[in-house]
């Protein structure tokens, strides 16, 4: 089976993480794919981060038209800080192909994660950039280099035009009361507005 994990913070999920899923999915033939919030985001231990329940919710409506995509609760089970090895570790099996998805922001400090090593030999990673940028590009495929010298695995890119939000923007423009509707989901946008999330100003 190819099992496609896509882990984040999603505080909220948006249209990049959307369409990045969507065609990570679509490329890669997955049987399934999981969307995986983290407890505690190792690059955002001390932060304030939204409860791990509005988080789920979200995610269940922002990604619900992926087909064979589901949403995992296994980081916010295991509590505590949530490294990607130990969560490939656990969905690893016999019959069990793993791809692991990630923006390039993500992919150029992945040497710096803990057990880098064992995340290649458990996946193989794919990361969403762009590609054509000059400087994100060559950064992206320098970095590819260096991780597979270092661990070996395998490393692909997904050949996409990224679509450029963050969720950072986005509480910030739902906290000042702004249209988000470029970026988030009908559904999700309702959500946030129903639980008052984000500080909305009315
Ligand atoms: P924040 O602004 O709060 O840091 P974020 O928008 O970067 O949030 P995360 O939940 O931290 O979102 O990211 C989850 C994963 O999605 C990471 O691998 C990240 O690189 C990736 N990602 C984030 N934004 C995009 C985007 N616009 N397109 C593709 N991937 C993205």
């Amino acid at each position: 089976m190819k099992l496609g994990v896509f882990g984040g913070t999603f505080s909220p999920p948006h249209k990049g993480h959307i369409n990045a899923a969507a065609c990570f999915q679509k490329a890669f033939a997955l049987d399934k794919l999981l969307i995986v919030p983290a407890a505690i985001p190792p690059n955002k231990a001390g932060v304030d981060i939204l409860s791990s329940r509005h988080r789920t919710e979200m995610c269940k409506l922002a990604f619900a038209g992926i087909p064979g995509c589901e949403v995992s609760t296994i980081e916010l089970e295991r509590g505590g800080t949530s490294y990607t090895y130990l969560t490939l570790s656990e969905l690893s099996g016999e019959d069990v192909e793993l791809f692991l998805l990630m923006g390039s922001d993500m992919f150029l400090t992945l040497g710096t994660w803990r057990k880098p090593e064992k995340i290649l030999r458990l996946a193989t990673v794919v990361a969403a950039g762009r590609l054509n940028d000059p400087k994100d590009g060559e950064a992206m495929k320098r970095e590819r280099e260096r991780l597979l010298a270092a661990y070996g695995g395998k490393i692909l890119f997904l050949d996409k035009p990224v679509t450029e939000v963050s969720s950072t923007f986005l509480r910030d423009k739902i906290a000042s009361g702004e249209d988000t509707s470029e970026w988030l989901t009908e559904p999700v946008r309702r959500y946030i507005e129903k639980e008052k999330l984000y500080d909305v100003q009315r």
